[in-house]
C-alpha cells in the first residue's frame, strides 16, 4: 500500500498536460498560456508625455522663462514640428514629444496668457517624459509559457496586439454517483436513502480547479449499470467516482473498471480518511475512486484529483500553498498512517494557529464547513500537543 506522499507521486507521475489551443483573449483568464509571449514592439512606442504640460528645452528655462507656445498636441496625435529655440509646445499625457524637446513643464508649474507661457526656472532635463521601451522592450519576452493569466497579463497580451491567446485545453472531468442508496438532489428525503451530494460537490471542486464537470449521475449497484455508466465515464479526459471501492459485497467499482480495461496503479493509501481510494489509467485516461464518505471524498479529492487536473491545466505548480501552523488543541492517532485534520486557521500576532475545527469523524459535514485548511499529520507521529508546529494546506487562501 503505498504512503500518501507516494500515491501522489505515482498520479503525478501518470498524468500530463493536455493539448493547447486558442481561445479568445478573454476566455484566457485563469487558464495557463502555453507560448512565450514577446513583445512585438517597444513600450512606450514613442517618447510621450508623462503630464499635462509644457514640452520645452531645459537649457531655455534655466532661469524664469517666457516661452512662444507654438503647437499643440492632445494624446492620440502626431507629434508636433520640432520645436525653435526659444519657444514652447502644449502637451497632454500621452501625447509624443516634440523633436527638440527634453523636458516637460506640468501645467500646474506655468502661467500661459496670450499664446506665451511663464515658467519659474531652473527646469532640469528628462522630466516628466516616458522614454521609448523604458517599460518593456522589442523583443523581450514579458510573459513565459506557464505563466497563470491574471488580468496584469491579459493586459500585458492585449498591449502586444493580441486577440487571442494559446492556453492548455480544460480537461473534461466526467464524475459518477454510485449507490442504491443514493437519491437524486432536490428529491424530498426518504428513511435509508441518502441524497447524492457527492456528485455535485465533486462536480463543484472540479469547476474551482478550472476544469470542466460532466455530471454522470447515479450507477445502481448492479453491473449492467455500472459498465453503462462507466463505459461513458471513460471517454471522458478523466473519471472520477465515488464510494462502491471498498470491500463490500455491493461494491462493484473496481471489479466493473478492471472488465472495462482500467489497469490498477494503486488501490488503498496509508491515510485517514481516505484510505479505500483507487487511481488507475484506460490507456492515458486517469481514473480516481474515491470513497463515498462525503467529507473523506472531497478530501481525496483536494489532495490528489486537484494536483492532476492542475497539472493536465499546464500549471507548475500543482500542490496546494502549505502553512506552518501551531496546534493549539491536542490530538491523538494511530501510528503507521498521515492523518488528516480538518483545521481553522487563524492570523494572529504574526503567526499561523491552527485550531480543530470540529468533531473529526467523517461523518461531520459541519466540521468541513468550518474548516479552511487540512492539517497533515505525519504518519509515525502519535501524540501532538497545542503548541506543536504542523503542515496544514490552505482548503481556499480568501478565507483564511
Ligand atoms: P460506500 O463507500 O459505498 O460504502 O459508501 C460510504 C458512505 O458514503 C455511505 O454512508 C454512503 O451512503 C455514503 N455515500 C456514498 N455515495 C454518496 C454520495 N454520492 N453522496 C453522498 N453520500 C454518499
Ligand atoms: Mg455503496
Amino acid at each position: 500500500m503505498p504512503t500518501f506522499e507516494q500515491a501522489r507521486r505515482l498520479i503525478l507521475e501518470n498524468v500530463a498536460p493536455l493539448e493547447t489551443e486558442r481561445v479568445e483573449l478573454l476566455e484566457g483568464v485563469d487558464r495557463v498560456l502555453a507560448e512565450d509571449l514577446a513583445a512585438p514592439w517597444n513600450m512606450p512606442l514613442c517618447d510621450n508625455s508623462a503630464m499635462d504640460g509644457y514640452a520645452v528645452r531645459a537649457a531655455d528655462c534655466q532661469a524664469t522663462a517666457r516661452l512662444q507656445i507654438t503647437g499643440f498636441v492632445p494624446a492620440g496625435s502626431l507629434a508636433a514640428a520640432a520645436l525653435a529655440p526659444g519657444c514652447a509646445i502644449k502637451v497632454m499625457t500621452g501625447a509624443p514629444i516634440p523633436a527638440g524637446c527634453d523636458t516637460v513643464v506640468p501645467l500646474e508649474d506655468a502661467n500661459e496668457r496670450d499664446g506665451y507661457v511663464q515658467i519659474a526656472g531652473p527646469a532640469s532635463g528628462n522630466q516628466n517624459i516616458r522614454f521609448t521601451g523604458e517599460d518593456i522592450r522589442c523583443g523581450e519576452v514579458i510573459v513565459a509559457s506557464g505563466t497563470v493569466l491574471r488580468p496584469p497579463e491579459i493586459s500585458a497580451l492585449a498591449s502586444c496586439g493580441k486577440s487571442t491567446v494559446l492556453v492548455y485545453r480544460r480537461p473534461q472531468v466526467a464524475i459518477l454517483s454510485t449507490g442504491d442508496e443514493l437519491i437524486e438532489v432536490g428529491q424530498p428525503p426518504v428513511q435509508g436513502k441518502v441524497v447524492d451530494s457527492n456528485g455535485i460537490s465533486l462536480a463543484a471542486a472540479v469547476r474551482e480547479c478550472g476544469a470542466i464537470p460532466v455530471i454522470l449521475g447515479i450507477a445502481r449497484d448492479d453491473h449492467a449499470s455500472h459498465i453503462e455508466k462507466m463505459t461513458l465515464g471513460l471517454r471522458a479526459d478523466v473519471f472520477v467516482t465515488s464510494a462502491g471501492v471498498s470491500v463490500g459485497e455491493r461494491d462493484l467499482v473496481r471489479e466493473v473498471l478492471a472488465s472495462l480495461g482500467v489497469k490498477q496503479i494503486f488501490y488503498g493509501v496509508d491515510m485517514r480518511p481516505g484510505a479505500p481510494t483507487f487511481f488507475g489509467l484506460k490507456d492515458r485516461t486517469p481514473v480516481f475512486c474515491l470513497p463515498g464518505n462525503p467529507v473523506a471524498s472531497m478530501i481525496v479529492f483536494e489532495e490528489f484529483v486537484r494536483p492532476a487536473l492542475l497539472k493536465m491545466l499546464g500549471h507548475r505548480r500543482v500542490l496546494k500553498p502549505f502553512r506552518r501552523a501551531i496546534l493549539q488543541d491536542p490530538v491523538r492517532k494511530k501510528p503507521g498512517k498521515i492523518r488528516i485534520l480538518r483545521v481553522r486557521l487563524e492570523f494572529i500576532e504574526g503567526q499561523w494557529l491552527a485550531y480543530s475545527a470540529g468533531e473529526q469523524s467523517t461523518g461531520r459535514l459541519k466540521t468541513m464547513l468550518a474548516a479552511n485548511g487540512l492539517a497533515l499529520l505525519p504518519a509515525d507521529q502519535t501524540v501532538f500537543s497545542p503548541g506543536d508546529e504542523i503542515d496544514v494546506h490552505l482548503l481556499s487562501p480568501e478565507t483564511v
